[in-house]
């Protein structure tokens, strides 16, 4: 891991001048309880299938000594030990939208903390229907803890108690620990040509407020005139990114090698999904420039990697379009 990120650092210094905010990169320093606030990308993978070198998408924000977990994508715990941290030091939950590369290891953080007796009651943020997924999470725990531990004489703590839930919607700001958040409804869900935003159907993607500093997360989504808003003039734009060709070809070939069976259509869906409800790196070099950011970072990352010579290009896409700093960020990178 430290290897890999020394060389994409090498990499990425040989196109770009580097800022002074990606000299932090190679730190870990989730368990430093400065007041700076950090973002660290946990799991960088673009779900939803599993890659070998990334795990499924999570963001870490660090500030004052608290942790929010920013999307809980599968494998989370571990990313979160190999901070040195576990799911007990969570302050908060945020989810941007309810698709399982994002939220499969939420069912992992509560039963983990239900189990090891972590502080009790977890507050999660999300869109619509994070609710009554987790209803539907804490109740299926319920076995687990009529069964117990086979300890004679001791109770387990009623699961549904492990967390509560606060809704978000479109342009909703809320105020917590000295912070503010704003989300914006983004394009992932969208059906028409229009953004749709007053549906259930609500993807978010959050800005966060923090003492001295702006860091707005597109969460997956399309190109977006609300993203554009919501990230204007933040000091760091965490930014999902699609190589749309690379991720057709692959399921081209996994189709032809027989190891998936999907009719042209779908493939031809699929490809439209991708193009419209992601963001190329051109895409994402737009949305820095229009938004005006200090500085781009690449996660939720779909693409050659950096092994690939290829991997630069994407950072050349970018930079077409976006002049400022830019990088595409692996597991446990903080900036
Ligand atoms: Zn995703
Ligand atoms: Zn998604």
């Amino acid at each position: 891991m430290e290897k890999a990120r020394k060389r994409s650092l090498a990499l990425i210094g040989s196109l770009l001048a580097i800022s002074p905010v990606y000299g932090q990169l190679a730190s870990s320093g989730a368990s430093n309880a400065s007041a700076a606030a950090k973002w660290i990308t946990l799991g960088t993978n673009g779900g939803p299938i599993p890659a070998k070198s990334r795990s499924q998408p999570s963001n870490l924000l660090v500030l004052n000594g608290k942790h929010y977990l920013v999307d809980s994508g599968g494998g989370v715990e571990r990313q979160l030990a190999q901070m040195g941290l576990s799911v007990s030091n969570l302050a908060a939950v945020f989810i941007s939208h309810l698709h399982f590369d994002h939220t499969a290891g939420l069912y992992t953080v509560l039963g983990l903390r239900w189990q090891t007796n972590a502080p009790q009651h977890l507050r999660i943020y999300g869109p619509p229907g994070t609710k009554k997924m987790v209803e539907g999470l804490l109740a299926s725990m319920i076995p687990a803890a009529e069964i117990g531990f086979g300890i004679s004489g001791s109770t387990t703590r009623d699961p549904q108690l492990e967390a509560d839930v606060v809704e978000l919607r479109d342009s909703d700001t809320i105020a917590i620990d000295g912070f503010h958040v704003r989300v914006r409804n983004n394009s992932h869900y969208t059906v028409e040509a229009s953004e749709r935003n007053d549906s259930s159907a609500q993807s978010l993607a959050y800005r966060f407020d923090l003492p001295g500093r702006s860091i707005t997360y597109t969460g997956d989504t399309g190109p977006s005139a609300a993203v554009v808003e919501l990230a204007s003039g933040s000091d760091l734009l965490v930014s999902e990114m699609i190589d749309a060709d690379f991720a057709i070809g692959n399921l081209r070939r996994a189709v032809a090698g027989g190891a998936l069976a999907a009719p042209e259509k779908v493939i031809k869906d699929v490809e439209k999904h991708l193009r419209s409800h992601h963001l190329l790196a051109s895409d994402v070099g737009e949305l820095a420039a229009k938004a005006g950011v200090g500085a781009v970072i690449v996660t939720h990352f779909s693409g050659r990697d950096v092994d690939d010579p290829r991997h630069l290009g994407y950072l050349r896409e970018i930079a077409k379009k976006y002049n400022g700093p830019a990088a595409i960020a692996e597991d446990l990178d903080a900036f």
